[in-house]
């Protein structure tokens, strides 16, 4: 099967310009001007549309147990809900149990997935229990597809990992070409912070906020920077970054040269922490808006704009990580330290950057491309296959219709998230047909793929930046 698309602004990282590409099965196969028509099975005229490589989002947490309840997006509404947002591949948090080996983590996720997926999906591991054997399983982790590892330094008596877990997962990730990430918060300060909170009988979403200053952020971001250096200089992932202290470190990481690289999610440009008091009808709203790190400042979300146009930002995802508010969040009603942690937004992700990124003039499109697909591409070992147009990567292209005006709302995403935290909000931008690996998957307001359809993805080592 070859489809022709015709006229379209293509954007990659590095170019933008108006072409034809031509796609053959499951790959481009061509670009050039003017491209002979006689040849394709269906001719598609893309005038007017930009042609973007599909959005690769490298923060995920579908179908994740927390607490006795589980994510409410499966890999099936997930997927449909990325898709319909112009997100075509996406890597998932798989979780070690304790006492559990990181294969039979990625085995459970690998179940979740099966027979569910519509764009194509890979996973990261999370170190909850590190053992000499799972020491062992890190090395060989490449083997299975499998090449970033998380520690959590904050989610106390749970997801939490100590410093010597931290230093020597790093220590073999460095030696094994894996990236390690971190979720960089004090887990122990943030523990006394809410006890403290809930002694005092402060039970409101926004302490959450409160008890998760930024500080602790910063600091256990520096902490992360310090010991991957010492770690045989680990390249390192902070993931979500949210606040001026973090991103100093960073910023002063990179500087030093050191294989430090950061993202955020796309709430933190757009929000702060006063959307944890809620509103005048309903303070429990806040709810919502409960995710770790917190929301945090206008200064905060100013810093983060600035660095994704600089570069000390490296890629934007979306911690997408749905609980709904009628059922999920409300079982923390008596106290924000119940509420399960984690807001949607797989849907959202490109318009919402489009629209205050791109056309606000912040951000070129070229930029855009890089932030949403390249960038988070080249990091987790999925270039060029993923992450740009070229001849011979997966045809993952999303047409896209820069000027479309439309409501973000939760009456119309495609997540099963009953809440939306752009509700509301008209923005431009959006996904006029979506192809995963030249399979058309949106057509406009029409999902097109079949369950099943989406493919593991066996990453290679990063591409450090
Ligand atoms: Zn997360």
């Amino acid at each position: 099967m070859k489809t022709l698309i015709k006229n379209g602004r293509i954007v990659t990282a590095a170019d933008e310009y108006v072409a034809d590409l031509l796609i053959d099965g499951e790959k481009i196969v061509l670009i050039g001007a003017h491209l002979d028509e006689s040849g394709a099975d269906q001719v598609i005229d893309a005038a007017g549309l930009y042609v973007l490589p599909g959005g690769v989002d490298v923060h995920t947490h579908l179908a994740m147990p927390w607490r006795g309840v589980e994510t409410c997006d499966d890999f099936f509404t997930g997927h449909r809900a990325a898709a319909f947002g112009g997100t075509t591949t996406h890597v998932d948090f798989s979780i070690q149990a304790k006492g559990g080996t990181l294969h039979e983590a990625v085995e459970t996720w690998h179940a979740k997935a099966n027979g569910k997926a519509v764009i194509d999906y890979s996973f990261h591991v999370a170190i909850t229990d590190l053992t000499d054997s799972v020491m062992a399983e890190i090395a060989e982790l490449p083997k299975i597809g499998v090449t970033s590892i998380k520690m959590f330094m904050a989610y106390k008596d749970s997801l939490q990992v100590d410093d010597m877990t931290l230093f020597k997962s790093m220590q073999v990730a460095a030696k094994s070409g894996v990236l390690s990430l971190v979720h960089a918060e004090n887990g122990d300060a943030i523990e006394v912070l809410i006890a403290e909170a809930i002694t005092a009988g402060n039970h409101a979403p926004i302490y959450h906020a409160l008890t998760r200053p930024p500080e602790l952020e910063t600091e256990a971001t520096s902490r992360a920077i310090w010991l991957a250096q010492v770690a045989g200089d680990a390249p390192l992932f902070v993931v979500h970054c949210t606040c001026e202290g973090a991103l100093a470190a960073v910023s002063a990481a990179r500087l030093r040269g050191q294989h430090v690289y950061a993202e955020t999610c796309t709430q933190y440009l757009f929000f702060t922490k006063d959307a944890l008091n809620g509103t005048a009808d309903d303070p429990f709203d806040g709810a919502k808006y409960i995710c770790s790190p917190p929301l945090r400042e206008t200064s905060d979300s100013a810093a983060l704009w600035r660095a994704l146009r600089t570069g000390d930002i490296t890629s934007l995802s979306t911690d997408h990580c749905p609980f709904t508010y009628a059922e999920q969040k409300a079982l923390g009603r008596d106290s924000f330290a119940k509420v399960p942690n984690g807001a949607p937004g797989i849907e959202d992700r490109l318009y919402m950057l489009w629209n205050d990124g791109v056309l606000s003039g912040r951000l070129t499109p070229s930029r855009f491309v890089e932030l949403v697909a390249t960038n988070p591409a080249k990091m987790f070992g999925m270039y060029p296959r993923k992450g740009t147009l070229a001849i011979g990567s997966d045809a993952d292209i999303v047409l896209w219709d820069g000027a479309a005006e439309h409501v973000v709302s939760a009456a119309t995403h495609h997540s099963a998230i009953d809440y939306n935290l752009f509700e509301g909000r008209t923005v431009q931008g959006k996904p006029v047909k979506v192809f995963v690996r030249g399979q058309l998957v949106v057509d406009g307001d029409n999902l097109m793929a079949e369950k099943g359809s989406g493919a593991f993805i066996h990453r290679a080592s990063p591409l450090l930046l």
